[in-house]
């Protein structure tokens, strides 16, 4: 229910104005039907008791528009308002509708206005208060203007028209019931629908097996750090990561391992970065690192860091297995193309396999 109340205030507290619209409408035509009573005499009491009582119910609707088209009401727990709106207007009609004889149906039909207002704004069981307080509101009306006016009203009839009117409300509740739980449905829907659409993008971005960023994303991401650092003349690393001999792995331990092996990597490398930087799976046993915001020496360190860790890493599945990695390290060079600094990374990692493999290469600046 907090759900649906929240769904509620953030759908309607974004269009202030149709409610204040609407509350001002249904306030015109209460205060012309009620106007017309007391110019036809069924309006009990003076014209004086009419603008007193029509000056107060508009004050209160002036205040609670003030509320909403000023923007104060997003302090509240539900800016929507609805419910203060709903209830004004209802008790205007119940206060009105005790000085109109004869012709009070009239008045309290406006009610159903109310109710159609609140149908899609209140949650349903303030729906169904609403309601309740209005039938039982006028049933007291009636009895009361029964007791002090009896030559004023002829309960008979107003008890018939209390009973449609009762009839009817009980009509709207039911309505009202049926929409409360189609929208509690579609709010469902739409929460299972918006993690689903979170998964498919987290899928979209994400190698399934180490669950490292993939090389789309990876190169998207690049790009946008190539441009800011163009521009702001910040530095950044690309790592280019190549497992040694991991054929050997599938071969000796099987494909099994050889995941497993791919997994813990992933997961050192992601414990390793600091929260600006990324790695990501290129494919196979290769990936890509990058660190934002550091320069050649602190990218190095990184570099070999990394290194050293896969020397150390133990496989559950492969117990005496041990791993080590290559690594071509390139800082970023003003002005050059990504496709430059990934070249010049690559043949880095190509002169470190070729070095001997299990170490750390800086690209020259020479491009590739
Ligand atoms: P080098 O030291 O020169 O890098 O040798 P290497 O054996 O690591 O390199 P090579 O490129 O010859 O072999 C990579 C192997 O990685 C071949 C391929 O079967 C394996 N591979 C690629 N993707 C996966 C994967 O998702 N899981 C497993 N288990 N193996 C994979
Ligand atoms: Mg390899
Ligand atoms: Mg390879």
């Amino acid at each position: 229910m907090q759900g649906t109340m929240e769904q509620n205030s953030i759908e309607f507290s974004a269009r202030p104005w149709r409610l204040v619209a609407t509350a001002l409408l249904g306030a015109l035509a209460h205060t012309a039907v009620c106007w017309i009573a007391l110019q036809l005499d069924f309006f009990r009491g003076s014209a004086e008791a009419f603008n007193q009582l029509f000056t107060l119910i508009w004050v209160g609707h002036g205040a609670i528009a003030l509320l909403l088209l000023s923007g104060l009401n997003r302090r509240l727990p539900d800016p929507s308002m609805s419910l203060p709106v709903v209830l004004w207007s209802t008790l205007g009609l119940l206060v009105s509708a005790y000085f109109v004889d004869q012709v009070r149906l009239c008045v309290m039909v406006l009610f159903f206005a109310i109710l159609q207002t609140g149908v899609f704004r209140l949650t349903f069981p303030r729906f169904l208060a609403v309601s309740t307080l209005c039938v039982v509101g006028y049933g007291l009306i009636i009895w009361r203007v029964a007791t002090l006016f009896p030559e004023a009203i002829d309960v008979t009839a107003e008890m018939i028209q209390w009973s449609a009117f009762t009839l009817i409300t009980v009509g709207a509740v039911l309505v009202a019931n049926e929409i409360s739980s189609i929208r509690h449905q579609l709010i469902e829907r739409n929460g299972q629908l918006s993690k689903i659409v979170d998964r498919i993008q987290d899928m979209a971005i994400r190698d399934e097996l180490t669950g490292m960023y993939n090389r789309r994303h990876a190169t998207e991401r690049l790009s946008k750090i190539r441009e800011m650092a163009n521009r702001n003349a910040f530095s950044f690393m690309v790592l280019y990561i190549d497992l040694d001999h991991f054929k050997r792995v599938n071969d000796n331990h099987g494909h099994q391992v050889g995941d497993e092996v791919l997994r813990e990597f992933s997961s050192m490398v992601r414990g390793a970065l600091s929260g600006r930087d990324f790695a990501a799976r290129l494919g196979g046993e290769e990936f890509l690192v990058v660190l934002v915001k550091t320069d050649r020496s602190q990218g190095l360190a990184m570099a070999d860091k990394l290194r050293e860790a896969v020397t150390g890493l133990n496989f559950p599945s492969a117990p005496g297995l041990k791993m080590s990695a290559s690594l071509g390290a390139a800082e970023f060079l003003r002005g050059e193309s990504m496709d430059q600094l990934l070249a010049r990374a690559d043949a880095a990692l190509y002169r470190a396999k070729h070095g001997g493999r299990n170490r750390v290469c800086m690209a020259t600046e020479e491009p590739a």
